[in-house]
């Protein structure tokens, strides 16, 4: 059933079949080995992400424990970085558990109206607080549309893509975010002025843990999962993500939801001027 020229993994046996015969069973396991090599990589690479904060923690109490006339400012730069390496494991553990529950089985995918406009709304300030003024933050959107989903897993996709935005476009930049209908499907777009990804990155991207330049990821308080969990809740709405990008010269990643999962805005509903 194997595709041709494709590399396989068969487990051989030979097994007694009948006076003096033996025959050559072999099972395709391919697939199975493939699962457990992502398996290995993926618990190689939390124990990795863990180890580094955990490491520099655990220097930096011994330090402390071991020296009484450590001079005030620099006892302060301990704690501030100790304060620093506790919060990336704390948001590197939230964002696995995220994870973890949207790609178990039994975790059905809610039917909630979703006010996708007041979201927009929302995912604005919170993109201004992130920037702390560093961008320029506007929104451009002409649908007033809702979606049918979970509201906290969209919330959640979309505020990575904001998230993201913010983090990889310099000061000065602009970052802009779209809501709009196109041909019956809505789309929520994140347009920003930053560095820009090249092609070759791009169908790599939503892997976990994949980054274009891991410092850079760091520096910024990336887990290297954001948007894994983005992929995730999309495919879960049947949606799917596109992302355009030019190196130097930015990028846009918009969540494209299918007829079936946009819903129109109940007739009471507060129109939010944009
Ligand atoms: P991270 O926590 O590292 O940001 P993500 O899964 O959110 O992890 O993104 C994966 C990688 O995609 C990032 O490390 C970065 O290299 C690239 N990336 C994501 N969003 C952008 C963006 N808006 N501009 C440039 N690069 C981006």
């Amino acid at each position: 059933k194997s595709p041709v020229n494709r590399e396989l993994t068969l487990s051989v046996q030979l097994v007694p079949f009948g006076e003096g015969k033996k025959l050559l069973v072999a099972r395709d396991i391919t697939d199975l080995e493939r699962v457990d090599a992502m398996r290995r990589d993926f618990i190689a690479n939390v124990s990795h992400e863990l180890r580094t904060p955990l490491t520099v923690v655990g220097g930096f109490v011994e330090t402390l424990a071991e020296t009484d006339d450590l001079p005030p400012a620099e006892s302060r730069r301990y704690f501030d970085l100790m304060l620093d390496h506790t919060r990336r494991m704390q948001r590197l553990l939230d964002d696995l558990l995220i994870l973890s529950r949207l790609e178990s089985a039994d975790h059905s995918l809610s039917d909630e109206p979703v006010n996708v406009p007041e979201m927009v709304q929302a995912l604005k300030s919170e993109a201004e607080s992130l920037s702390r003024g560093r961008h320029r933050v506007s929104v451009q959107a002409t649908s007033g549309t809702w979606l049918k989903g979970s509201q906290q897993e969209v919330r959640s996709a979309f505020g990575n893509l904001v998230s993201n935005a913010v983090r990889y476009t310099p000061e000065g930049g602009a970052i802009t975010l779209g809501w709009h209908e196109r041909d019956g499907e809505a789309v929520f777009s994140v347009k920003d002025t930053g560095e820009g990804i090249a092609a070759e990155h791009i169908p790599r991207l939503t892997e976990r843990f994949y980054r274009v330049d891991r410092s850079r990821s760091r520096e910024t308080g990336g887990t290297g999962l954001g948007l894994a969990i983005v992929k995730h809740v999309l495919t879960r709405h049947h949606a799917r993500l596109d992302i355009q990008s030019t190196p130097g010269r930015g990028s846009a990643f918009s969540a494209i939801f299918p007829a079936q999962r946009v819903l129109a805005a109940p007739e009471n509903a507060q129109v939010i001027p944009f």
